[in-house]
């Protein structure tokens, strides 16, 4: 699997979006979609550019793509996941990404962005209902408890993150007990709670072609 290397803050200039890859930076004024919030590259500040509808469709799921840290193919499966589910497909599709692991050890605040969640569930600094997870795909299911690992909870990068979770929020699915390390998973995520601006339809539409 092929993995991005580049400045992660070119994917925000690129999806005209802050995706927040990298933690407190992108609250502060150093943000570089703050400073130059147009495209990258040599063309990026030219205007009136068209884009065609296939070129849109193409954007939003790259962008939802990237938010996520998923290779096209991960991502594509999920999607075809989503899409065999009852429901909207495009609503599902979120749903289920907000559900994995790394992502819900970011939206706790353990960790400063999905790419470290990701990472930190790797290193099974992580337990689910006190059982190992070092999957970061593994999907959370209502009830379950996330908690950092006894030995892992020194780890200047977690205590750090949790001391800047109130300026993030959590969501209102969740429910962190801060000073035990640990989130209940109160409900399943809604599409409300997702409040980055997605047009999931678009997604839906790109891949049915
Ligand atoms: Fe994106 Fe700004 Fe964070 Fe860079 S610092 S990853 S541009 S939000």
């Amino acid at each position: 699997m092929s993995r991005y290397i580049g400045s992660v803050c070119r994917l925000c200039r690129r999806e005209n979006l802050k995706l927040f890859f990298k933690g407190d930076r992108c609250y502060s004024d150093k943000c570089a979609f703050d400073r130059r919030s147009y495209p990258p590259g040599q063309h990026g500040q030219r205007r009136g550019r068209k884009i065609s509808d296939y070129g849109i469709q193409l954007r939003e799921k790259q962008k939802v793509k990237r938010m996520y840290g998923l290779s096209e193919k991960q991502f594509h499966l999920f999607f075809k996941r989503a899409d065999n589910q009852k429901g909207i497909t495009g609503i599902n599709l979120l749903v289920m990404l907000e559900r994995r692991i790394d992502n819900v050890v970011y939206r706790l605040g353990f960790v400063n962005s999905r790419s470290q969640g990701r990472h930190f569930v790797g290193h099974n600094h992580f337990l689910v209902n006190s059982r190992k997870v070092n999957i970061s795909s593994y999907l959370i299911k209502v009830g379950d408890v996330v908690e950092v690992r006894e030995k892992s909870r020194k780890i200047q990068a977690i205590e750090d993150s949790l001391g800047l979770v109130v300026r993030r929020g959590v969501p209102q699915w969740l429910d962190l007990e801060k000073e035990d390390f640990k989130g209940i998973v109160k409900s399943s995520p809604t599409r409300e709670d997702i409040t980055t601006p997605i047009q999931e339809q678009l997604i839906v539409e790109l891949y049915s072609k």
